[in-house]
């Protein structure tokens, strides 16, 4: 969500000088939050850059076959966001936290009313983080297909 939407602790509404707050594209969707938020359209992204970063990093160290540091990095990518919550960090900024969860939020509910739409029966779901996410949701559809399929045989 932070590289999708570029969130960081210096892009939510432009950080020291609000270059985009007039902006219209930059504004948060009221259905994600209700908070009058943007994000800067302007800026270079501290936080989504380190986490492009940490990708590439992580993928590099998977085809190393290095599975403790690939682990630790695929932690740092999906829970960093939490740090922002945390008064103590160095960069803490709520905001940040908060809009990268609630356009997960965004996210699952768009994809609840596609499944759906399309005949499936959710039963479950995790937003923990981006990937996981999309993954735990075509298991999940797969999951009833089979359960279907299965059905049909009996
Ligand atoms: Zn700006």
């Amino acid at each position: 969500m932070a590289i999708l939407y570029n969130i960081s602790f210096d892009t939510v509404n432009c950080y020291l000088l609000p270059c985009c707050a007039d902006r219209l594209e930059a504004k948060v969707p009221l259905e994600v939050l209700d908070k009058r938020y943007w994000i800067c359209k302007q800026k270079v992204d501290a936080f989504p850059t380190k986490l492009k970063e940490f990708k590439a990093e992580r993928i590099k160290q998977k085809q190393l076959g290095n599975n403790v540091k690939q682990i630790g990095l695929k932690i740092l990518i999906n829970g960093g966001y939490g740090l922002f919550g945390n008064p103590g960090f160095k960069y803490s900024d709520i905001r940040v936290a908060e809009l990268i969860t609630a356009y997960g939020r965004y996210t699952l509910s768009i994809m609840q009313q596609i499944a759906k739409s399309n005949g499936f029966e959710i039963v479950g779901s995790n937003i923990s983080h981006y990937h996981n996410f999309f993954f735990t949701c075509a298991f999940l559809f797969r999951k009833y297909q089979y359960d279907e399929d299965f059905n049909k045989s009996d």
